[in-house]
């Protein structure tokens, strides 16, 4: 998927169909949370980093391949994703102790050897940050917060695309129906978004054995049933053992932030 201001990309598509329905956008403006009825203005406080590079592939074929847990990103990921010759290389970093930088290079020397040859050519870099936390209340100065700005995010490996349109969604059902906000993100959204903090927290002290397991078992499924994403979607559904253990994943990983929101503190590691 794309992102950004090409023309097909995600976030063209969703303000080509916004100006179709006849919405005003107003570039190079802000606003106060008291003046809106929704509030998605994204990331705040860093809890994580990706850094990436825009690549020229060997091939035309698609490939879509993640380390986890490997020396080049101790604390971390990375992936490479490419079609068509195109495609991205990108390392995320889930700790303060190694810059985002470093794990880039570390991360395409190590494709290098892993897949000599693969990558032809690098291109443009870019990076960000995002933000994972809990709020008592999505609710606030009279706006409904959505997305990362909300902490609404994937605590394991920060992919919040999916929690940020699905908390954009239900903020637009609780205005036009006049469905309370946070129950409807009680509903939908927020057990995933619990689930991922103590998947999370589990990786983080099972340390690469766990990973290896974690990663065994679902290549495994994938094997047998032809479909990996069953499995994953099993790790984040909450169940009486993840509601005991949030707790303990809250106290570790997440820390009193502003107005309320507990945020993951990045650790030096
Ligand atoms: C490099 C990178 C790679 C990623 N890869 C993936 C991935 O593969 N899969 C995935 O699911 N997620 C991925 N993510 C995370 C994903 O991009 C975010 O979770 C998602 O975009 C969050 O959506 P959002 O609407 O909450 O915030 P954003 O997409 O950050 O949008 C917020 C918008 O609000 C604007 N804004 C900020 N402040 C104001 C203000 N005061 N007034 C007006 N406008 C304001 C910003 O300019 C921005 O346009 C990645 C993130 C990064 C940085």
């Amino acid at each position: 998927m794309r992102r950004g201001i090409q023309p097909e990309s995600l976030d063209t598509a969703l303000k080509d169909e916004a100006l179709a329905l006849g919405v005003e956008i107003q570039f190079d403006a802000t606003a106060r949370p008291e003046d809106c009825h929704v509030v998605a203005t994204g990331p705040r406080h860093p809890t994580g980093f990706v850094v990436g590079a825009k690549i020229e592939a060997a091939t035309d074929e698609d490939r879509c391949v993640m380390w986890v847990g490997h020396p080049a990103v101790p604390h971390g990921y990375f992936y490479l994703v490419s079609s068509g010759g195109q495609g991205v290389v990108a390392a995320t970093v889930l700790s303060s102790g190694t810059g985002p930088r470093p794990c880039l290079r570390s991360a395409l020397a190590a494709m290098e050897s892993l897949m000599p040859g693969f990558v032809r050519r690098c291109g443009p870099q870019f990076g960000g940050y995002g933000q994972f936390g809990l709020r008592p209340d999505y609710v606030q100065h009279g706006a409904l917060w959505v997305g990362e700005c909300a902490g609404l995010q994937d605590a394991l490996w920060g992919f919040g695309i999916n929690a940020a349109l699905t908390s954009g969604w239900l903020a637009g059902r609780a205005l036009d129906e006049g469905v309370d906000y946070n129950t409807l993100l009680e509903q939908h959204l927020l057990p995933w978004v619990r689930g991922s903090l103590v998947n999370r927290w589990l990786l983080e002290r099972g340390g690469s054995s766990a990973i290896s397991g974690v990663l065994a078992a679902w290549s495994i499924h994938q094997g047998v049933r032809g479909d990996g994403l069953p499995f994953i979607r099993r790790l984040y559904r909450p169940k009486w053992l993840r509601s005991r253990l949030l707790d303990r994943a809250r106290a570790d990983l997440l820390l009193p932030g502003d107005e309320g929101i507990e945020c993951i503190h990045l650790r030096r590691r």
